[in-house]
């Protein structure tokens, strides 16, 4: 177990919206009262397993988790939809870094990437959010449960549920699901997408200056994300090295990185994948789907919103 110092990471500017305000203000409470949780783990829970996709969603659910008296967390690495290799072993070994600061024990586990092509096939062209990212998420939380049964562990719970680019209900679906083929198994659900959890989130990317992925993980979503890049005129996602295709390689500034995580900014980018999904295989009809974004997104850089382009 180790003591946390809740530091507030970088001030807000005089200007932040009212949300972030108020969420500092809470995160300052809960540390001048020297506590970190709105709420605990479900009672009896001793041990919990949770499954970590990345450094970024991790560091507030993680740092909440080790808060916990009298509960042991373990992080566990399962994620073979992510690719390529490179990007794979850029999030792992970020992740491991951030544990072994919190002493936290980090399990890195297989990247059956092959496995995970097998399960998802048929579904390439769906869009993020559709079956495609339900099979992702039920294999990546079956061998979470596995891995809690064969070891002991009271609960699973997964950094998936952080992100608002995620459907907590489907995260928490496939949560549900998976342990329910283990007796005494609990999987841990709560709201982790609250705005001081995104605040607290990217205070602490910032802290560790996390590198800033470009897009959700898989082959698909990279495709996705690249083809609308390439029809808005934003350049290409970048893979490693120390220039990101758009804005910062790294973390630096948590209440712009908050920001492009707000519910407006993904709703709108989740209306938009779902009408050129609907456009199918076709090449060019996927081009025409696009072409209607195309002036809107022009006009809202020229107005200066260069927010909510990076869909991790
Ligand atoms: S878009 Fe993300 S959640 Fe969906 S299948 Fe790809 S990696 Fe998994």
């Amino acid at each position: 177990m180790v003591d946390l110092q809740y530091n507030e990471g970088a001030s807000l500017p005089p200007n932040a919206p009212a949300w972030a305000v108020s969420a500092s203000e809470r995160l300052k409470d809960r540390r001048d009262k020297g506590m970190l949780l709105a709420e605990g783990p479900p009672e009896g829970i001793q041990r919990i397993l949770l499954h970590s996709c990345c450094a970024p969603c991790s560091g507030a659910m993680v740092e909440e988790m080790v808060s916990y008296k009298q509960v042991e967390v373990v992080v566990f690495f399962y994620n073979p939809n992510i690719h390529p290799r490179r990007e794979y072993e850029i999030r792992k070994e970020e992740n491991k870094r951030f544990c072994q600061d919190l002493n936290v024990e980090f399990v890195d586990c297989d990247y059956d990437a092959d496995n995970w092509y097998e399960r998802t096939k048929g579904m390439e062209m769906d869009p993020e959010r559709g079956r495609r990212c339900t099979e992702c998420f039920d294999m990546r939380m079956e061998r979470t449960a596995l891995y809690a049964h064969e070891n002991r562990f009271d609960a699973i719970a997964t950094t998936n549920a952080t992100s608002r680019w995620k459907d907590s209900q489907q995260v928490d679906a496939a949560g549900t699901k998976a342990v329910a083929e283990y007796e005494k198994l609990i999987y841990y659900a709560r709201n982790w997408q609250t705005d001081v959890m995104t605040l607290r989130k990217y205070q602490i990317s910032a802290d560790n200056k996390f590198y800033k992925q470009e897009y959700c993980g898989c082959s698909y979503s990279l495709r996705d994300s690249n083809e609308w890049r390439k029809a808005n005129g934003i350049p290409k996602i970048k893979i490693g090295g120390e220039q990101a295709g758009l804005g910062n390689r790294y973390f630096s500034d948590p209440l712009a990185d908050a920001l492009e995580e707000s519910q407006d900014v993904v709703d709108e980018f989740f209306h938009q994948a779902q009408e050129v999904a609907a456009a199918g295989d076709s090449k060019q009809d996927r081009k025409k789907a696009l072409e209607t974004y195309k002036d809107r997104r022009k006009n809202q850089k020229e107005a200066g919103i260069e927010f909510g382009l990076n869909n991790w």
